[in-house]
Parts: C-alpha cells; sequence; structure tokens
C-alpha cells in the first residue's frame, strides 16, 4: 500500500471513530462503518456499476453491494473502509494483497477462483450487448464490419472477444462502464455490458425521463446457462482473510433470513 493510501486510510478510521462517537453514521469509501473490533477492512470496488456502487451528488457511494456490504458488516461486527477505485484496478489492488476485499458485481469463474476465494454467490447475472435506442443495429449480426466498445478486465469483454470473428466486430477498451457508454453511438456502435446494470442504465433512463441512465437497447444477451452467465461474490485472495470471509458468508445468510437483503436489492430494482 501507497504511503498516500495508509494515510488515506488511517484518517479514514479516526473520521469514522468521531463519527461513530456522535452517533452519525457515514455512507461511502473513506469511513469505517459496520460495529466494533479493532481491525478495518479495506474493501475496493468498481467506480461506477450501477445499481451495484455508484457516486451520489456528494461523492459518496451507494447501490446494492455498499448496502450489502454494511448489512452484513453490522451484523457481524466489522468495521470497513471502501475504496472505489474502478473495477480492473480493484481486482489488481486484491490480487496484490493491497486491500482485504473486492465487492464489485464481480462474476465467480473458474479462471478467478486460482487467485481469489470468492462468497456464497449473492446474485445472479448474464452479460449483453446494447447499442443507442435509435440504431440501426439490432442484432448481433448487425456489428458485421464495426467497432464495439467493451470495459477492461470484465467477462463481458470476454465475450466480445469470444465472438468478434465470428461476427466480423473489432473493439475498443475502456476503464469504465460511463466512458465506454459515451463512446457508443461516437466511435463505437454498441458496447458489452452486464445484462442488470445495462438494464439498470435503461430504466433510469426511462423514469427519469433522460436525466439519469442511457437511452440504449439490449440487442443481444447470452442465456442464462451460458458460460458467460455468471453469479456475482465477495473474493478475498486466495487462502488469506479466511475470517473476512466466513463473516462475509455468515452476515451474508442472515441478512437473506431476516428480509435485510430482499429490502436492499428492492429499494434499487423495485
Ligand atoms: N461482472 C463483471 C465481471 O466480473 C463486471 C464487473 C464490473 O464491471 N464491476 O467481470
Amino acid at each position: 500500500m501507497k504511503l498516500k493510501n495508509i494515510v488515506a486510510a488511517l484518517s479514514g478510521t479516526l473520521l469514522a471513530v468521531s463519527l461513530v462517537a456522535c452517533g452519525a453514521a457515514a455512507n461511502g469509501s473513506g469511513s469505517a462503518q459496520g460495529g466494533s473490533g479493532d481491525k478495518t477492512y479495506i474493501i475496493a470496488s468498481d467506480n461506477g456499476f450501477a445499481p451495484f456502487e455508484f457516486a451520489q451528488a456528494d461523492n459518496t457511494y451507494t447501490g446494492i453491494d455498499m448496502d450489502l456490504l454494511d448489512a452484513i458488516a453490522k451484523d457481524q461486527g466489522f468495521n470497513y473502509e471502501v475504496q472505489n477505485v474502478g473495477f480492473k484496478m480493484a481486482v489488481s489492488s486484491l490480487e496484490a494483497g493491497q486491500v482485504d476485499g473486492v465487492i464489485a458485481g464481480m462474476s465467480i469463474t473458474e479462471e478467478r477462483r486460482e487467485k481469489f476465494d470468492f462468497s456464497d454467490p449473492y446474485y445472479d447475472s448474464t452479460v449483453c450487448c446494447a447499442t443507442t435506442a435509435d440504431s440501426e443495429i439490432n442484432k448481433l449480426e448487425d456489428l458485421n464490419g464495426k467497432n464495439v466498445a467493451v470495459k477492461d478486465g470484465t467477462e463481458s469483454q470476454k465475450w466480445a472477444e469470444s465472438i468478434k470473428d465470428k461476427y466480423g466486430f473489432t473493439t475498443t477498451t475502456f476503464k469504465d462502464s460511463a466512458t465506454m457508454y459515451q463512446e457508443v453511438g461516437g466511435n463505437s456502435v454498441a458496447c458489452f455490458e452486464d445484462t442488470p446494470v445495462m438494464a439498470y442504465s435503461i430504466s433510469q433512463y426511462k423514469t427519469t425521463g433522460g436525466k439519469e441512465g442511457k437511452n440504449f437497447k439490449i440487442i443481444g444477451e447470452v442465456s442464462p446457462d451460458d458460460a458467460f452467465a455468471s453469479q456475482y461474490g465477495f473474493a478475498v485472495q486466495k487462502g488469506k482473510n479466511t475470517e473476512l470471509l466466513k463473516k462475509f458468508n455468515d452476515g451474508l445468510a442472515n441478512i437473506k433470513k431476516s428480509g435485510k437483503y430482499e429490502e436492499i436489492v428492492k429499494k434499487y430494482l423495485g
């Protein structure tokens, strides 16, 4: 961990201690929260993957992952701090042992299991291809000779790479979902993304009258039986932080039983 991060982590802990002392609860990165205990786990996450994690107007992060982690931490009595550094950075920080865990709509895959231990799955997902609502591209076959945008280090990128020769398209890689979406309709005709995230963006566009989300349409999706369908899990380094993984699993089971899990998912997905 770089000195700057250590200082940031320490000041986050102090902030949380003072907030707890005042009886206030802070939500978002830079603050430890969740319960008593000496250790503050550092958890890395994506910087924009709504409804799982996304920044609010005051720059604190909210979303299903953020709320699940908070509820689990409270249930199990551990402190944590979230760093919303982006998906690829979160995964590589975990691999390098700079953080204790990752919660980022991260798909549990056999390949990742070689480096990480995953919690019990907490959300089912598939991947899809989407383009702007007014686009003439309506199926994967229409991507022939075109360029598409993909997000670095993701399963949807892998799916795109695995079918690009078959459908005759090229790819450009972006480091987060927001910049990838911006590209669609510009140098790329479509993008590849996790279906729940794309579906949320489309529904946000409709329900906010275009203020939020994207005016996109999904033109291709893998079936839930496809190899690229996945379940999200919380990850720790392989063989390390087994106590944190156990707390996550125990807490997840408890909040599923208590109805809190369902309440959190409903809060974002209705
Ligand atoms: N579920 C996808 C993966 O694990 C994407 C995650 C993300 O972009 N935050 O690759």
